[in-house]
């Protein structure tokens, strides 16, 4: 991964909007099955929404019922960061950008074949870069 970015609370607080905030950098909950990419079902890269990095392809998308965007793979190990968290009276393992340090989900070991990982997203951490689109801009 490529330079890390690293911004103070108040530029973080004016780069983005006030949910990607609350979700990105103080690790909140978009409420379950109200995100934007939950049945999202088109062809394409969901990026980080604080600093754009690759970070899921929907190739990977799969409905988990859990409400929120589910991968089984990102599209690389080194573009997340993991770290223990004991809140809610569980263990989870969060899922950061590592690249902007933004709070993206949980990783869960419930996932279906092959990696039996399920990578659990809030829609808000993402933003959706449409293969179709892009395809469509390179032909004009
Ligand atoms: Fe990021």
């Amino acid at each position: 991964m490529k330079e890390k970015i690293k911004k103070s609370e108040e530029e973080w607080r004016e780069a983005l909007t006030e949910e990607e905030f609350y979700v990105l950098r103080k690790k909140g909950t978009e409420v379950a099955f109200t995100g934007k990419y939950l049945d999202n079902k088109k062809e394409g890269i969901y990026l980080c929404a604080g600093c754009g990095a690759e970070l899921f392809s929907s190739k990977t998308k799969y409905d988990s019922g859990s409400g929120w965007p589910s991968f089984w793979e990102p599209i690389s190990r080194e573009n997340l960061d993991t770290k223990i968290d004991k809140s809610l009276g569980t263990v989870r393992i969060e899922l950061l950008c590592s690249r902007c340090g933004g709070h993206l989900g949980h990783v869960f070991t419930d996932g279906p074949k092959p990696t039996g990982e399920r990578y659990c997203i809030n829609s808000v951490s993402l933003k959706f870069k449409d293969k179709a689109k892009k395809a469509k801009q390179d032909k004009e």
